[in-house]
């Protein structure tokens, strides 16, 4: 019902549950808060945050004014979250204790992006970001930085075990600010690239409007490349919305924006994982990640308990109760690229076993206590190990 509008169906929508709890698990740990803003604001917020009139074009046209507004009165849906984030900086006094304030949002954000540039998941005019502002001091930037690409790592290099790279991309021809704020805010980028010993390349004039940033750029298993994580640095927003915090000295101080994201959107994100991955995904992201397959009616009993011992351990299972021959059965678990299968005959059945088969091993097959197998599908999924545990 729209070009670039993507419906999350429940095998996908499982897999970007599991991306969002991740992230927010981890990013939690970090010292990050979780915040919540709404979709359409005042059109003033974005005359005010430079995105009017310079980023127009990326923007869907207004909405008149809701009942008991002035009729002057316009609201945009979001394209971005940073202007939200600032009122919320900006609704308490800030000390230099306080910061950093690590800001996120996972966020459906709307792009009135050109329809010759849209392309399946990749390119959407819906999108879902997984988004953070961090407002902080000039002498925090370095050590904010480190943490971001200690957290690219975990995420991307770790997780997911891709090898990245890291572009440093400049002021663009289109901007915001003063050619002195954008030597600074450079400056500083290049510096904590450097002093983490980090190899990357420059992006001449690939910058944001408001800034300088550092592009993480990945290929999946057949080459191709991609781009999702970035790191923004901005002097530029702080100085328009006038943010400030009172500094060791009792003044007023101006702090410093990092505007992240390290999926990037999730369609995108999605859309790699798909290509990556084959559709075999790993177990903890598996939207299936055991299907239970009873010989026979008989060992029906049986193996909707063991479905049911598998999801209260946290764990999807689903029973294939369909009247068709084992081999069928198995053909289409292989088919939908299942983890893990837990075929359950008259043997099984007694003595409280399952008979496993882990995919892509054809046809060996394992007998293993229910509890046995439980107890390692949990390990493999709690770790978001890549391949099965032995
Ligand atoms: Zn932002």
């Amino acid at each position: 019902m729209g070009p670039g509008l993507i419906f999350w169906h429940p095998k996908g929508a499982m897999i970007q549950f599991q991306l969002r709890r991740f992230i927010e698990d981890t990013i939690l740990e970090r010292g990050y808060s979780l915040v919540y803003t709404p979709n359409i604001t005042r059109e003033e917020l974005f005359l005010r945050s430079g995105h009017l009139p310079l980023y127009a074009a990326n923007q869907f046209p207004p909405m008149a004014a809701g009942e008991g507004e002035a009729e002057s009165v316009r609201y945009r849906v979001k394209p971005m979250n940073c202007p939200m984030h600032i009122l919320i900086y900006a609704a308490q006094q800030r000390s230099y204790r306080d910061l950093p304030v690590r800001l996120a949002e996972i966020a459906n954000l709307y792009r009135n992006e050109r329809s010759g540039t849209l392309h399946g998941m990749l390119r959407v005019r819906g999108l879902t970001m997984d988004d953070a502002h961090i407002f902080l001091r000039e002498d925090q930037i370095e050590q904010e930085i480190f943490q971001l690409l200690d957290l690219v790592e975990l995420v991307l290099g770790k997780t997911f075990g891709l090898s990245y790279r890291l572009d440093l991309a400049t002021r663009p021809d289109k901007k915001l600010g003063t050619d002195a704020t954008w030597d600074q805010a450079e400056r500083a980028l290049e510096q904590a690239l450097k002093h983490r010993g980090a190899t990357y390349r420059v992006d001449q004039g690939g910058g944001a409007f408001y800034g300088p940033k550092i592009d993480i750029k990945f290929n999946d298993a057949i080459g191709r490349e991609w781009q999702g994580a970035t790191i923004q640095l901005d002097f530029e927003q702080p100085e328009r919305f006038g943010l400030e915090y009172t500094g060791e000295d009792n003044r007023p101080h101006r702090p410093v924006m990092i505007h992240r994201a390290i999926f990037g959107t999730l369609e995108r994100f999605v859309g790699f994982l798909i290509e990556h991955f084959a559709g075999a995904f790993p177990l903890w992201l598996a939207p299936e990640q055991v299907r239970v397959l009873p010989i026979s009616d008989d060992q029906l009993p049986a193996a909707r308990e063991v479905q049911s011992k598998l999801r209260a351990a946290g764990l999807r299972a689903h029973l294939d109760e369909r009247n068709e021959t084992l081999n069928y059965k198995i053909r289409d678990a292989e088919t939908h690229k299942v983890p893990y299968m837990a075929v359950v005959g008259q043997r099984e059945a007694e003595a409280g076993t399952v008979a496993v088969r882990v995919r892509g091993s054809g046809k060996k097959q394992e007998v293993v206590p229910l509890e046995e197998f439980v107890k390692r599908l949990q390990a493999e999924n709690r770790t978001r190990a890549l391949s099965p545990l032995t």
